[in-house]
This record gives C-alpha cells, sequence and structure tokens, in this order.
C-alpha cells in the first residue's frame, strides 16, 4: 500500500527536518497539493506494467503517486540531501533512487527500462531534459512533464504559431505532443512568479527513418536563428550561400522565400533529405559550390 500523498503541513515537516532551503538554481518548487497530484497521475496515462522515470522527485510529492499505479519508477535527483531522504518518505518495494544529473543518465543505468517519463521538471532545464531523455531511452514511449506554461505553449505549439521554435519542432521530430492542462502557483512551495502548464506527449516514428537527427536539427537551428528571415538567407549559412540554400530548398519542394516558422518537421525533414542528396562525402556536391570553394 502506497503511503498517503504530501499537503502543505507535510513538506513543511518534512523541509524542516531535512533542513532543505529550496533553491532557484535548481528549480526547486515542491508540490502540496495532493489533487495536482491525482490529476497529473491520472493524465499521464499510465499502464499498470509501466514503468515511470520521474526526473527530480524532491520530496517525494509526486513519487508517492507515481508508485502506486506503474510496475516501478526511477526516480533521479541531483540534489544529495533530497536523493538520500527519498526512500525513508517513499517506503514502497518499487522504487529505486538514483542520485544523478538527469542530463547525464544512459540507459544502462535503469533496469526495468523506463517506459514513460512523469515529471514536475526544474524549470530552468525543461526542454533539455525532456529532448535529452527522449534520444537516450529509446524505450520511453510517451510521458506528462509539468514546465513554466511558457514553454508549454512552445513544446506543443505547431507552425504559424508565434511561440513555435526550435523546441517545438524537435519534440515533434520524436512526439505528438499536446497540451494538458494548466497550473496554478498556488500548489507549490514556495509559490513561483508564473504558472505552470502540462504537456503530454506520446513516441511516434521518426519523420523519415533514414535521415539522421543531427541533420535535421542542423537544419532547424539553423532556421530559427534568424527566424524573420526567409529560408533563402537563415540557412545561406548552413548551405554555403544564398544560391545553394535556395537550390536545396526548391529540390526539397519548399518555397525559399517561406520562413521557419511556417514548416512542420517533415518539411525539415525533407531540406535536410535533399541537401544529403546533393551531397557528396558529406558536403555538397563541387558543382553545387562557388568557383573559389572548388576544389583544386
Ligand atoms: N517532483 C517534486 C515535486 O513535484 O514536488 C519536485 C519538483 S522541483 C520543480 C524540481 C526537482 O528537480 C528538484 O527536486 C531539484 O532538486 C531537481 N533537479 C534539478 N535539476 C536536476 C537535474 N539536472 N537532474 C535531476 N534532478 C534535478
Amino acid at each position: 500500500m502506497a503511503d498517503a500523498l504530501l499537503g502543505p503541513a507535510e513538506i513543511r515537516e518534512l523541509a524542516a527536518r531535512l533542513g532543505v532551503a529550496p533553491t532557484k538554481k535548481l528549480g526547486q518548487n515542491f508540490l502540496h497539493d495532493p489533487n495536482t497530484i491525482r490529476r497529473i497521475v491520472a493524465a499521464a496515462g499510465l499502464r499498470p506494467d509501466d514503468v515511470a522515470l520521474e526526473v527530480g522527485p524532491g520530496l517525494g510529492s509526486l513519487t508517492l503517486g507515481l508508485v502506486g499505479a506503474v510496475a516501478h519508477v526511477h526516480a533521479v535527483e541531483i540534489d544529495p540531501k533530497l536523493a538520500e531522504a527519498l526512500p525513508s518518505t517513499v517506503t514502497a518495494p518499487n522504487l529505486t533512487v538514483h542520485p544523478a544529473d538527469a542530463m547525464r543518465v544512459r540507459a544502462a543505468d535503469f533496469d526495468p527500462a523506463p517506459t514513460m517519463l512523469v515529471a514536475n521538471l526544474p524549470y530552468n532545464v525543461a526542454v533539455p531534459v525532456v529532448l535529452t531523455l527522449l534520444a537516450e531511452l529509446p524505450t520511453l514511449r510517451g510521458g506528462l512533464v509539468m514546465v513554466q506554461k511558457e514553454v508549454a505553449d512552445r513544446l506543443t505549439a505547431g507552425p504559424g504559431s508565434k511561440v513555435y521554435g526550435v523546441p517545438s519542432v524537435k519534440l515533434a521530430w520524436y512526439a505528438d505532443a499536446k497540451p494538458a492542462g494548466k497550473v496554478p502557483p498556488a500548489v507549490f512551495w514556495p509559490v513561483p512568479n508564473v504558472d505552470s502548464g502540462l504537456v503530454s506527449f506520446s513516441r511516434r516514428r521518426p519523420p523519415a527513418g533514414d535521415i539522421d537527427r543531427s541533420d535535421v536539427f542542423a537544419v532547424v537551428d539553423a532556421a530559427f536563428a534568424q527566424r524573420r528571415k526567409t529560408l533563402r538567407a537563415a540557412l545561406a549559412g548552413w548551405a554555403g550561400s544564398p544560391d545553394r540554400a535556395e537550390k536545396v530548398l526548391v529540390a526539397a519542394g519548399i518555397s525559399p522565400q517561406e520562413r521557419g516558422e511556417m514548416l512542420t518537421v517533415e518539411q525539415f525533414t525533407a531540406i535536410a533529405a535533399a541537401a544529403k542528396l546533393s551531397a557528396v562525402g558529406g558536403k555538397l556536391s563541387a558543382s553545387d559550390r562557388q568557383p573559389e570553394e572548388v576544389d583544386s
């Protein structure tokens, strides 16, 4: 039987007993509202045979909700004091605590292999944590994360939206993502000065299996580094020149006058594919280069 969920009094008492002073640097805002915990666990769409990966269990609020819902929970916590205290708060036998930085974990660190990421993420590293774990852990079939509302909007935005950008396209490469609700500041201690949002995602097949993710992401990074420019201009540095960018874009069936913020992840992948087709030995072919660049 799982331990009871933590309310405001229990969170204060636990923090005082452990001598925990929450830090901004580690994004430490702890949940103290059992209803929000139940809401997160329900929205995650967990199956009893799932293995949950929780990044940043903190004082254990969400961990307590997860251990009763899945077969196993891996909790990765960077703060040694919190990691050490967690097994006393959550006494369930199906919990493994990993005192580690979530940005540095590897698939081999987890047995059984995680299938779902469920976390109230440290807000300053939320996007890199989600993208790194999706890359590192192919067994993850999806997840539900709580992030700053503004970041939730970015992660789930589609082409044409003002907040569509690098995080939106990169997450779309791995997964179908959708907003799963807003969470008010009052359910945290200390109270943050921003709203929070839930993002649910489920892994999808990569847009084109034979194009390397890093090649697609290089196009995405270049396109959004100068998001107000046309793709012809924005991709000039990446392709070698505006003319070469235009050639690749036309070959990919995309107007060189278009802007990156209008493209789907499939279209970014088509650009990477067109560049690969015109490449020799990893570079654009000699016939595509400017005269001064042609090998002697
Ligand atoms: N899950 C808890 C809750 O809902 O009450 C705490 C969430 S708090 C927003 C974020 C937690 O992530 C903190 O416990 C913090 O110490 C931890 N953390 C911050 N950076 C981390 C990292 N790189 N890897 C693992 N944990 C991290």
